[in-house]
């Protein structure tokens, strides 16, 4: 039987607690919803005055020397990929994650064009993120030489389904929906062994589980800054090269932030011979140097520390369910396995969706996924063993009182 007091001595022996004072959260709320938008770090609102009042404001346009705005891309690409085994320049921040997988998919289908011009299967999962699989239709149909995509519907099944006519894999490290954790070091060899490459999406995973990506010997990988990296709403994304394909293609969305001398003017386009071949064009300097206040709060910390929390979180949050919300028809649908669990635990429950919204009533914000998954991020910089408990007492409350039928919560926000 686990007690409150047992979640208030976890805390009082919690060496990361004090990195909660470091955010700002309205009073009252337990925020498990940063996996889909970070909390504000205190520092961010500092750094954005700095930015609009002093570099914009005053210094105008020597900004992009003095403040460094037009290094800013690479030297907060390091910074991330300090959580992430990058090597110094393999990491940029720039455009939306859906741009980036843009680009890295041009780049490694022609190494593979390359190489072997007859593989011609791009694999990704089922259960992706939407846009990934949008996007991978979108370049198919541009470059239109006969690609196809194949979907799979389970982890397990990629070792059936990928074999010598596969040239790209797309798998997202974490899954967005289930919290399902791929081995990231398994399926680079098993997808290397058949001579394809693998772009890793890392949206839900960054900032989330310990990653190593030039240690499990990875080839790509994109992901956002805005979910538990806190970088802010809409924050451009991280893109990562490893250091062998940097230079082998230049990505199609040539413009003259990747150019390699973009201040000759020239006429033609010659790609930068590093990482930044990787910009197209200027930057949302206001919004990217935001980024800054969230990355900063993990280099105080590393991410074996906050893993170690966030399965102590985690385990907590599904134990919890258990004991107090039995008998309700709720289905875990994450992983148990440490090695498969990311940092968010998602329910399955026939309402779902009015249960989300009844929990926000509360005060408990967490979101809903389609089909009828509750999904709650367990981001431990600033979530207490004590706000998990209170949490599972309010989803009791809304399940014991069958809050979740009152008509107001049955009607859809443009964004569940
Ligand atoms: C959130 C998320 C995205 C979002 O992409 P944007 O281009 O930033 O809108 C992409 N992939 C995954 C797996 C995500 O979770």
């Amino acid at each position: 039987m686990i007690t409150l007091e047992q979640c208030q001595q976890w805390d009082a022996a919690d060496i990361l607690a004090p990195l909660k004072n470091q955010f700002e959260l309205p009073q009252g709320v337990i925020y498990l919803d940063g996996n889909s938008l970070g909390a504000k770090p205190r520092k961010a609102a500092e750094n954005a005055q700095a930015v609009i009042n002093q570099q914009w404001g005053t210094d105008l346009i020597n900004s992009w020397n003095k403040a460094g705005w037009w290094d800013l891309p690479v030297r907060l690409g390091n910074k991330v990929g300090q959580l992430i085994g990058a090597q110094e320049n393999e990491t940029v921040v720039t455009d939306t994650t859906s741009l980036n997988l843009f680009k890295i998919l041009a780049t490694a289908i022609h190494i593979q064009q390359n190489n072997d011009n007859n593989r011609k299967i791009i694999i990704a999962e089922r259960d992706s993120f939407p846009t990934d699989i949008y996007m991978i239709e979108g370049f198919m149909a541009l470059i239109n030489q006969g690609y196809q995509l194949h979907l799979i519907d389970t982890p397990a099944d990629l070792p059936a389904r990928i074999n010598e006519n596969t040239t790209v894999v797309v798998l997202s490290h974490v899954n967005y929906r289930t919290g399902y954790l791929h081995d990231m070091e398994e399926i680079n060899a098993l997808v290397h062994s058949h001579g394809a490459l693998l772009i890793w999406d890392l949206c839900h995973s960054i900032g989330a589980v310990p990653i190593d990506l030039n240690a499990s010997n990875s080839d790509f990988a994109i992901g956002c800054t805005y979910k538990y990296l806190n970088g802010g709403p809409g924050a451009p994304a991280m893109l990562w090269v490893n250091e062998r394909y940097q230079t082998a293609f230049s990505q199609p969305l040539s413009g003259w932030w990747g150019h390699a001398r973009p201040f000759d003017m020239a006429e033609s386009y010659t790609p930068a011979d590093n990482i930044r071949r990787y910009l197209c064009g200027t930057q949302p300097i206001v919004s990217m140097s935001l980024i800054e206040s969230g990355v900063d709060i993990f280099l105080q910390t590393d991410m074996q520390s906050l893993r170690h929390k966030s399965l102590q979180l985690t385990d907590l949050l599904i134990a919890l369910t258990e004991q107090e919300c039995a008998g309700h028809n709720l289905t875990l649908i994450t992983p148990r396995e440490y090695a498969h669990r990311g940092s968010h635990v998602s329910l399955r429950h026939p309402h779902g969706y009015a249960i989300v919204q009844a929990l926000i009533a509360r005060g408990v914000i967490g979101d809903y996924r389609e089909p009828e998954v509750i999904r709650l991020g367990v981001t431990p910089l600033y979530l207490s063993y004590t706000d998990i408990w209170h949490a599972v007492q309010h989803l009791k409350q809304v399940l014991i009182n069958e809050e979740w039928a009152q008509p107001q919560f049955h009607t859809r926000g443009q964004v569940t």
